[in-house]
């Protein structure tokens, strides 16, 4: 069930054409990695704290997204990643890179070429009088890649996003999920390592959003990009890897969820499974309610996941007593109910 950090690795150095195949990491270690990060603001006289104490792993070529209330310090977050915002306190390395201990001629380097950004104001992302393909070797002209390179880079990324017949028109003559889709191009134009998409869809109807995540999730297979979404949209789980709650500025539970139950038949657009901060498994209240009404959760750990499943229907007056943890082996995972 959990998804192992190693075979993340492994993937994102077998990518389609090699692209984001360095990262300053040694092997094993985690692309981006977040001890105890604190981030404090001090508008005036008073104090915001935005993160207080992150920790968070993210292993190179992974594809995954954080989720969490207006507030909660998921923006903050990515712009500390993006070498946008400075940390208070903590330590935070992104491809062996101390994002702590970083001079400002390094983090200017770092900005330009380690990361791209999408965000979520699509007038944000592209220059309105550029077309897609001039929008895409803007990034590359001003990191001093010559014009034939840009172009050669551009075709590859229109090719790549299935845009090619989008490259001579200007933003305003797309929809706002082509936008965002070109945005992703300009992004990833100079092959940063790490692409960071902070509520990419946050303007976007239901259909635009799904094909910007799956575009994501495209760009993330083709070359290897680690990448980073913060978003509202309920349904992300089913085209990341991985799903991180944050609340109030802390990483409170993780989820791994639908293509995991894909791979094992069973379909659903549901979170079915969350693990929290200590290790414990959680529940989603509506898979409590399901379960209560229909007997027990049975859950057997195997070697690399946890399997739930419905023991027989008991009487309904039974419903409230034997719980489940008289129910499970000794290896069984402990339940509690979700953090919200
Ligand atoms: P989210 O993206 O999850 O909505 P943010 O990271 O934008 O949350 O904000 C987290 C907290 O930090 C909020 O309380 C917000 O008001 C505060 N905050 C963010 N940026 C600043 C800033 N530049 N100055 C003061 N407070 C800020
Ligand atoms: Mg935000």
């Amino acid at each position: 069930m959990v998804n192992s950090q190693s075979s993340n690795l492994q993937s994102s150095r077998e990518t389609v054409n090699g692209d984001a195949a360095f990262d300053g990491t040694r092997e094993g270690e985690a692309y981006i990695q977040c001890r105890d990060l604190f981030k404090i603001f001090k508008p005036a006289d008073l104090e915001v704290v935005a993160l207080r104490g992150v920790d968070l792993d993210v292993a190179a070529g992974e594809l995954m997204a954080i989720v969490g209330a207006s507030g909660s310090g998921k923006s903050t977050l990515l712009n500390i990643l993006a070498g946008l915002e400075s940390p208070s306190a903590g330590q935070v390395y992104v491809g062996g890179r101390d994002l702590l201990d970083i001079t400002d001629r390094d983090l200017v380097q770092y900005r330009r070429s380690e990361v791209g950004f999408v965000w979520q104001a699509t007038a944000r992302n592209l220059v309105p009088y550029l077309t897609v393909q001039e929008n895409i070797e803007l990034p590359q002209a001003i990191a001093g890649v010559n014009r034939r390179e840009r172009r050669v880079r551009a075709q590859e990324l229109l090719q790549a996003m299935h845009m090619e017949d989008k490259a001579r028109r200007l933003p305003n003559q797309l929809s706002g999920g082509e936008q965002q889709r070109a945005a992703i191009g300009v992004g990833l134009a100079n092959r940063p390592p790490l692409l960071l998409a902070d509520e990419p869809t946050g303007e976007l109807d239901t259909q635009m959003a799904i094909e910007v995540f799956q575009m994501l999730g495209q760009m993330n297979r083709v070359f290897g990009v680690t990448v980073v979404i913060v978003t509202h949209y309920p349904g992300v789980a089913q085209y990341v890897d991985r799903v991180v709650h944050i609340r109030d500025g802390r990483i409170s539970s993780e989820s791994y969820l639908q293509s995991t139950f894909q791979r094992s038949g069973v379909s659903s657009e549901h979170e079915f499974l969350v693990v929290d901060r200590a290790g414990r498994l959680q529940l989603p209240q509506e898979c409590i309610a399901e379960l209560q009404l229909s007997g027990l959760a049975l859950a057997e750990v195997e070697e690399d996941r946890v399997i739930i499943t419905k023991a027989p229907l008991l009487p309904r007056d039974s419903v409230d007593h034997p719980r489940p943890e008289t129910a499970s082996p000794a290896r069984r995972p402990e339940f509690s109910r979700p953090a919200d």
